[in-house]
């Protein structure tokens, strides 16, 4: 289960310049994560329309970022 709170607590920290930052592939912007009502999680860009779902792929290389950072 991908969990929300995982996604956006590794955009602070990108913003934060302590992980590589997730940039929309369009303009570069900044993505920000949101999740619709069936709890799939999704990024979505603030400048254009991006947006993409998350895959648990992508979702497990977020957690092995983030797992030293949690110890
Ligand atoms: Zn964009």
């Amino acid at each position: 289960m991908i969990k929300i709170q995982k996604v956006s607590k590794y955009i602070n920290l990108s913003e934060e310049g302590l992980v590589p930052r997730i940039e929309c592939p369009m303009d570069q912007g900044l993505l920000f994560c949101n999740q619709d009502i069936e709890e799939n999680v999704y990024l979505y860009c603030l400048s254009c329309e991006y947006k993409k779902f998350i895959g648990i792929e992508f979702y497990s290389a977020i957690l092995k970022v983030l797992e030293p950072l949690e110890k």
